[in-house]
């Protein structure tokens, strides 16, 4: 490589790459912002890999072509099939991957350069340990990168089936003793680590490497299993932290700078999430980082349809009529929203009843649908404006005042007994208080669970009634009947 590529245009190339991430972000967290800050971070990671292919010059593009064709193949399928409601679970394998690529490039890091150089140079094992090959920093990035990125893959998997529904997702699965378990296991792990990089040489170095990724794997599967399924969105962006911070080690293993730089990002941006995310379902992010939380030992309370009394239902009909005469309506979208895809008709009804006078607004729950942000996601794709998403703080004070509350596809996220029984899951998780509007609405197809897998006592309550049906048709049939009116 000549001077003026090492010295100048790939740190160019990597300095603006790592500012376009930054403005990436920047534009990410704004709905209208978000899809030019996704191409201004995608043009980053494009520079990214001309800078890399750059720095390390002498490269076999065979390979590099093959990897683009297929991963580009790969991706699109995924991105052009995969439904809205499914989103959730897309991140969660993202993440997976992201942490096991980490740890794969650590791992071939430590087979190339000790493993591998060791019995071509000697023609046997070789006496250096990955510390003496590689330095004593690198070594202990090693490990983290393995450590991290196989946890963050095999608890990522473990978050995917939950979400799928493949593993019992309601309620945690609570393995006897799992704490000392995991004790034992980050212990197991911190003296395998050591012994990977400052103790094995030769070919115990490649047992010592396939056993702290075998035991990592193990723990990462073992955090996830026991929590909870409300509980879920905090793993989700906790998983999400972990893939950055095993992106950023594996950086500092092949001294990568815009790794370590976009791997940080990533890890700091999720920790962030997940601290809003502990603070939207009250948990502490302590009580996070330990693993295991959400895992209540109760049964949790009861989700069959026969143990609901006294529940009244209304047609679209009856609902239009009371709404015909509200001042202020307040809907409230969750995760049947997005099952129905009735975002579009619903926008159509909040366009109606804005027409005939009323207040319209959306009351957003930070872990309403599948993922952080899934409601405003919906909305914006129906042009919903943007000054009807009313956050849940600035919503709730509003909701004694509305006219008519609609519970859209909702469960979870209105259900009062979250601030009223200690032995339930979602026991602590701030609500919306929907079931404070004068006349509540609740939209969905049965008297089904939502994903906690509890009762929710609002379809009990006096001012509520149910609409039975898909959220699309019940929505559509409003709009009907309003426009009769
Ligand atoms: P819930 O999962 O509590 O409830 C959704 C409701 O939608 C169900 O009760 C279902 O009832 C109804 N529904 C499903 N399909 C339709 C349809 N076609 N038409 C009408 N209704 C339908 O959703 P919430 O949004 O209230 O709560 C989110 C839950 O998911 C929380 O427990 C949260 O912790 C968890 N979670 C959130 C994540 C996030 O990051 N946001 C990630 C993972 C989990 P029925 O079958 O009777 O129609």
């Amino acid at each position: 490589m000549n001077t003026f590529v090492a010295t100048t245009l790939v740190p160019l190339t990597y300095l603006t790459s790592a500012v376009l991430f930054i403005f990436g972000i920047k534009r990410l967290s704004k709905v209208r912002t978000a899809r030019s800050g996704n191409a201004i971070a995608a043009l980053g990671m494009l520079l990214a890999v001309i800078g890399s292919l750059l720095e390390i010059g002498l490269v076999d593009y065979r390979w590099i072509g093959s990897g683009l064709v297929i991963g580009t193949a790969i991706g699109t399928a995924f991105a052009l099939r995969v439904a809205m409601t499914a989103m959730p679970e897309m991140v969660a394998l993202f993440n997976g991957f992201g942490g096991a690529a980490s740890g794969l490039v650590a791992a071939s890091v430590v087979w190339l350069r000790s493993i591998a150089a060791g019995s071509i140079a000697t023609g046997s094992s070789t006496e250096s340990t990955v510390a003496d090959t590689l330095g004593t920093a690198e070594a202990v990035t090693v490990c983290l990168s393995i450590l991290i990125g196989a946890i963050t893959f095999t608890g990522s998997v473990i978050a995917l089936m939950k979400l799928q529904g493949k593993l019992k997702r309601g309620q945690p699965i609570l393995l006897p003793a799992r704490h000392v378990l995991n004790l034992a296991l980050v212990a197991g792990l911190v003296g395998l680590c050591g012994w990977l990089g400052f103790s094995a040489t030769g070919s115990t170095t490649a047992m010592a490497l396939l056993a702290v990724t075998g035991l990592s794997l193990a723990l990462g599967v073992l955090l996830v299993i026991p929590i909870g399924g409300a509980d879920m969105p905090v793993v989700v962006s906790l998983l999400n932290s972990y893939s950055g911070l095993a992106a950023s080690a594996a950086g500092f293993v092949i001294g990568n700078p815009l790794l370590i730089i976009a791997g940080a990002m990533v890890g700091a941006a999720g920790l962030i999430l997940t601290q809003i995310m502990c603070v939207a379902m009250n948990r502490s992010l302590l009580n996070v980082l330990v693993g295991g939380f959400g895992a209540t030992d109760s049964a949790g309370g009861s989700s069959a349809s026969d143990d609901y009394n006294g529940v009244t239902s209304c047609g679209p009909e009856e609902a239009a009529m009371v709404l015909e005469n509200a001042e202020s309506v307040i809907i409230v979208p969750g995760y049947g929203l997005a099952v129905a895809q009735a975002q579009h008709t619903v926008r159509e009804l909040g366009d109606l009843m804005e027409k005939r006078g009323a207040r319209v607004q959306y009351a957003i729950h930070p872990v309403a649908g599948r993922m952080p942000g899934h409601m405003n996601v919906l909305l914006a794709e129906a042009d919903v404006p943007y000054e009807q998403l009313v956050e849940m703080d600035s919503i709730n004070p509003e909701f004694k005042a509305a006219d008519v509350a609609i519970v859209l596809g909702a469960n979870d996220v209105v259900n009062p007994v979250a601030s009223k029984d200690p032995g339930s899951p979602i026991y602590g998780m701030p609500i919306l208080n929907a079931h404070e509007a004068r006349s509540v609405f609740v939209v969905k197809r049965s008297l089904s669970p939502g994903y906690a897998g509890i009762k929710n006592e609002l379809f009990e309550y006096d001012n509520t009634m149910m609409m039975f049906g898909d959220a699309k048709n019940i929505i559509q049939g409003l709009v009907n009947e309003m426009k009769t009116l």
